[in-house]
């Protein structure tokens, strides 16, 4: 998941979000920095659990950044060493990249969806997936130029973000409860995102930890290639995290917002009418490659990086109208897209 040039002039940051008065309950947001343009930050909570914290995501792995961890710790009173259990919403560098190092200095345990083989791969052996993924921009349609680029810009970076893969102590399944000071926070699947995504939920408060499933600022990517239909699993689960009726959401970038409802809504919104763009765009000629497609869905003015991320986007939309019986694929050394006749 780590793109573009490794700077850290950012610094960890934490502030406490929720307090009782009178109580000593509190939540706090870790606010880590990413090396990713265009997303500065990432969050990791810490709620208040007996005589330490629960840890909601890690932040991304990089040299140093485990300082601005217990920088961001350190200023809500806490040390990496009162964390008593790390729980980790998805697999992606900038969740669970830490988990490692965390895991062993403050000697606790580690709970993670099983669904984590995306992640597996990419820490075991980044060059791999780059190959990968150039060899699904090259059968998209995009031209040798852009993809040596990449492949010479990605060639300077190995890391994967991720400090070394380890396997979680339990699987963070519906059912498993993570007890905090605040009460219990239960665990509710939430793929589309990334196979491992969970939300999780405390129900007397209706608090939701969102992970990257639900964003103050409202923004879609999918993990392409390690699922059947990322998009569709996304839709539904939006639908599961609308029937919990949360409050306020704490997601993993970005401010607390509470118009949880609204929030939803706009992604299904969103993701209705790219489906809708790209059908109509595909219904309009002779079939086209997912690259062809892109400048007609999203106009023609976008940065590499932007570009490589709508790629994958376009893929998924394709992928779930062809699963939805809306699209076709044509096989060949391009692959190319139509819309099912009727
Ligand atoms: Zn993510
Ligand atoms: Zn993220």
């Amino acid at each position: 998941m780590a793109e573009g040039t490794r700077k850290h002039v950012e610094l960890g940051r934490g502030e406490r979000v929720l307090a009782d008065p009178g109580r000593s309950v509190g939540v706090f947001r870790l606010r880590l920095p990413l090396p990713w343009p265009g997303v500065p930050h990432g969050n990791a909570w810490a709620v208040a659990a007996g005589d330490g914290v629960v840890l909601f995501d890690t932040g991304i792995h990089a040299p140093g950044s485990l300082v601005h961890l217990e920088r961001a710790l350190e200023m809500c009173g806490l040390a990496l060493e009162d964390i008593r259990l790390v729980v980790c919403t998805h697999a992606h560098s900038d969740h669970y990249g830490q988990a490692a190092p965390i895991v062993e200095r403050a000697d606790c345990e580690l709970w993670m969806h099983p669904a984590y083989e995306h992640a597996r791969r990419w820490a075991r052996d980044p060059d791999a997936a780059i190959m990968q993924r150039l060899e699904i921009a090259r059968q998209s349609g995009v031209p040798e130029e852009p993809l040596r680029r990449y492949a010479a810009e990605r060639g300077k970076n190995h890391e994967s973000g991720i400090a070394a893969f380890v396997e979680p102590d339990r699987a963070l399944l519906p059912g498993v409860v993570v007890d905090t000071d605040l009460g219990p926070w239960t665990v509710h699947e939430t793929p589309g995102h990334a196979p491992s995504h969970v939300c999780l939920f405390q129900p007397e408060r209706r608090l939701l930890i969102s992970g990257d499933h639900l964003l103050g600022r409202i923004s879609l990517f999918f993990d392409y290639g390690y699922s059947p239909d990322p998009v569709g699993e996304f839709v539904h689960s939006l639908d599961v995290v609308e029937t919990l009726d949360a409050r306020l959401c704490l997601p993993g970038h970005g401010r607390t917002f509470t118009d949880v409802h609204a929030h939803i809504e706009g992604n299904r919104t969103l993701v209705a009418e790219r489906l809708s763009v790209t059908l109509d765009v595909i219904a309009a000629g002779d079939p086209l490659t997912a690259f062809e497609i892109l400048p007609r869905v999203y106009g023609s003015e976008l940065s590499p990086p932007l570009a490589q991320w709508l790629l994958t986007e376009t893929l998924a939309m394709l992928l779930h109208l062809e699963v939805t019986g809306r699209a076709v694929r044509i096989p060949g050394e391009l692959e190319r897209w139509t819309a099912a006749a009727g």
